[in-house]
């Protein structure tokens, strides 16, 4: 009789090889080892009970915030909870990315870009992408509408990403010239021209804030088929999530004070107090909840503003038709997201699905967007459950949301308790790996890929 790790029994199994299938699955060493219709003559250290339940791969999230900074340091928690076992922090700083992983990790492995504030990193900027990656950083996040940076800046980022090919550049849209709306995505898409980089949430580009969010999206989806070189994403929560940061009585964030603007409010601390008295803007709590009104104020308080708000700004109706654009017969949106982490928004899993339930994708499609694609441009092979493969997987329980989550074969959420703890972390450079192991981490080493390196 040999022996596994784990064993997951009697599973409905939805992978890239199709399904559902009946199985149990056995797990050794964070691998799947075995699989069959019926493990017999195996025992496993652990059993999960999985009858007629629906079971997938651990969910790829492209873009989350994980850091302290952005009072975002119990992301890893929420995404355990949500059925992720990989994600990027989109924003950084590393460090402090890093340092969450270590001390409120969930078991999951995390990758960072490295955010390029404005001001001193834009001076140099090829130095500026040199020690983000030695920092451990797996590439660049330009985070346009929030803190701007000159529109040449975006350019020579393009420029230095188009000859190299080996780290990520993401783009918020938006800069010292343009608003993170609609004109700034088309501002971005021009300024990365052929470079092959990343378009963060197209969806928060189509709000409807200079045209009619119907025009806006079916224009955003004519210029990204004239850039097929621009990777992009969409997240599907009808929140927003921006900095609640005041200095001197001023929001940190243009962002933030956009919104309110938008939604009727005074756009300085004032107003963002009003929002969030009127049950409007939702403060995330040090545990992750989204809190309102007299509790929602003193949560912000308390964090001294330093959290971040969440505004009920964003159009699902234009998001579905970015969704259902193709451009050369793939889908135009590769990757679904949540923006999330930290900010509680994480709803790919019951979103998605209910996407395939209205038909707006296919189970496969859904696979896609959500983990082979995401994984692909991390260097890792993601989505198929079969012997060999990383035993990085979800078991839905009622209304379709976790019950288990399984990443590095470990088991790090379990029915509503997260006991998964610090994690793997991804880099792409010997310098990044140093300082990562320097801090207790186990690191792994990749590669970065977009299609567009390719050409
Ligand atoms: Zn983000």
């Amino acid at each position: 009789m040999s022996r596994v790790d784990l064993i997951v029994r009697n599973g409905s199994i939805v992978d890239t090889d199709g399904g559902p299938h009946r199985a149990d699955l056995g797990i050794t060493e964070g691998r799947i080892v075995e699989r069959a219709p019926r493990l017999a003559r195996i025992s496993a250290a652990r059993t999960i009970d999985a009858d007629g339940k629906l079971v997938l791969p651990g969910i790829v999230d492209p873009h989350v915030h994980l850091s302290k900074a952005f009072g975002c340091a119990h992301g890893q928690r929420l995404l355990a909870a949500a059925g992720v076992t990989t994600a990027v922090d989109f924003a950084g700083p590393v460090h402090d990315v890093f340092e969450t992983v270590a001390t409120q990790g969930a078991g999951l492995l995390i990758g960072s870009l490295e955010a390029v504030a404005p001001g001193r990193a834009e001076q140099n900027l090829a130095a500026t992408v040199e020690g983000s990656l030695a920092g451990g950083a797996l590439g660049v996040k330009v985070l346009g509408g929030h803190f701007p940076l000159h529109p040449e800046s975006i350019s020579t980022l393009a420029d230095i990403v188009a000859a190299r090919k080996d780290f990520l550049l993401a783009v918020h849209a938006g800069s010292t010239r343009t608003p993170g709306d609609f004109e700034g995505m088309q501002e971005a898409i021009t300024l990365l021209g052929d470079a092959p980089a990343y378009l963060a949430h197209l969806n928060s580009y189509v709000r409807g804030e200079v045209h009619d969010d119907a025009e806006e999206a079916s224009r955003a989806i004519e210029s990204l088929r004239l850039h097929p070189s621009l990777t992009t994403e969409c997240y599907l929560s009808t929140l927003n999530g921006c900095p609640a940061e005041v200095v001197d009585g001023a929001l940190a964030s243009a962002a933030t004070a956009r919104h309110l603007r938008r939604l009727g409010y005074a756009d300085d601390s004032g107003g963002l107090e009003a929002a969030i008295g009127d049950g409007q803007g939702g403060v995330v709590s040090p545990s992750g909840e989204l809190t309102y009104r007299e509790h929602g104020i003193e949560v912000w308080r308390a964090a001294a503003t330093r959290t971040m708000v969440c505004l009920p700004v964003n159009h699902l109706g234009a998001t579905l038709a970015l969704l259902n654009a193709r451009r050369d017969g793939a889908p135009l949106v590769a990757h679904l997201c949540s923006d999330g982490g930290g900010i509680p928004r994480n709803v790919t899993l019951p979103m998605g699905l209910t996407l395939v339930d209205w038909q707006v994708m296919t189970m496969q499609e859904l696979l896609q967007r959500a983990i082979v694609a995401p994984a692909r441009m991390l260097g890792l092979d993601r989505g198929r459950l079969q012997p060999g493969d990383a035993a990085d997987l979800v078991v839905l329980g009622s209304h379709r949301l976790p019950e288990v989550t399984i990443a590095g074969g470990a088991i790090v959420f379990r029915h509503g308790e997260v006991i998964g703890h610090g994690g793997r972390v991804l880099v792409t450079s010997d310098e990044g790996h140093a300082s990562a192991t320097e801090r207790g981490l186990t690191a792994l080493r990749t590669r970065m890929y977009l299609p567009s390196f390719d050409s």
